[in-house]
């Protein structure tokens, strides 16, 4: 069974893109086929694989507005079991060219049924603003994993978020779950890490994954080496924490099956 991802929160700095890459190279290595779709214009995932978007021609911008099979931007990594789509410059002007188009929420949805099938993850990273790409992915996917930063305000916008879900279930897509709640950059020495914890485990009740993700460095240090953290530095503690969150995500997932 394929299962189609979005990695959401509308705040920024989150770890997002950490997440998305992380998760996905560490499903990769556990033997699972899995795309990324970088639909955020700054390209942060693309790059986080080591994939210039400048030099690529076949983006997730021509498929969405080019009418271009999917088939035909997806790029094998030089990671195990991981192919992306790369996002491209032009994408922020996608927000406006989209606004014109038939069925426009729904342009994403299309295109991702051509290959949903040929993976058994599907990521999608949003970008942070709630444009016609976020919509487009809210729409196309199958459940939200949310990202969380242990950090002051971590609960500020969360209630908007979840509205915005809530919303997108209503008017687009009725089936869309909550997947999990993943807390980022957690400082187990410092107290106000573990009030965030309690915070949003209460808030979120039984969504909240079990593995913390660490602050570490070597996380912050590996897109510059264009590889996800596992290929950086296999040992560390990020590397360590996204297998185990790798681990998790597809306990919980084959329990439900
Ligand atoms: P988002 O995609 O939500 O904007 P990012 O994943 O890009 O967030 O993370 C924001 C910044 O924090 C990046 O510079 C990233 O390298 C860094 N970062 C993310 N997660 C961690 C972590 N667990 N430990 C250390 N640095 C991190
Ligand atoms: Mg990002």
């Amino acid at each position: 069974m394929s299962k189609v991802i979005a990695v959401f929160n509308q705040k920024g700095g989150v770890g997002k893109t950490t997440t998305n890459v992380n998760l996905s190279a560490s499903l990769g290595k556990k033997g699972k086929k899995t795309l990324v779709l970088d639909l955020d214009p700054q390209g942060n995932t693309t790059s986080g694989y080591g994939i210039d978007k400048t030099t690529v021609e076949n983006t997730i911008y021509e498929v969405m507005l080019d009418n271009l099979s999917i088939k035909d931007a997806i790029i094998k990594t030089e990671f195990e079991n991981v192919d992306i789509v790369s996002s491209a410059t032009d994408l922020a002007g996608a927000e406006i060219e989209l606004a014109s188009i038939e069925n426009r929420e729904y342009v994403l949805k299309k295109a991702i049924k051509e290959v949903k099938k040929d993976y058994d993850y599907i990521f999608v990273d949003c970008p942070p603003s709630l444009g016609m790409l976020t919509i487009n992915c809210l729409t196309a996917v199958d459940s939200v994993l949310i990202p969380i930063q242990c950090e002051y305000y971590a609960l500020e916008g969360v209630s908007q978020l979840m509205e915005t879900i809530k919303l997108v279930k209503s008017r687009l897509n009725p089936d869309i779950d909550i997947q999990g709640v993943v807390l980022s950059m957690f400082d187990g020495r410092a107290n106000l890490s573990i009030q965030v914890v309690d915070e949003v485990k209460k808030y979120f009740k039984g969504s909240v994954y079990t593995t913390l993700i660490p602050r570490n460095v070597r996380l912050a240090e590996a897109p510059s080496h264009g590889k996800p953290v596992i290929y950086y530095d296999d040992k560390c503690r990020g590397t360590i924490a996204y297998m185990e969150l790798a681990e998790e995500f597809i306990d919980l997932e084959e329990d439900v099956i």
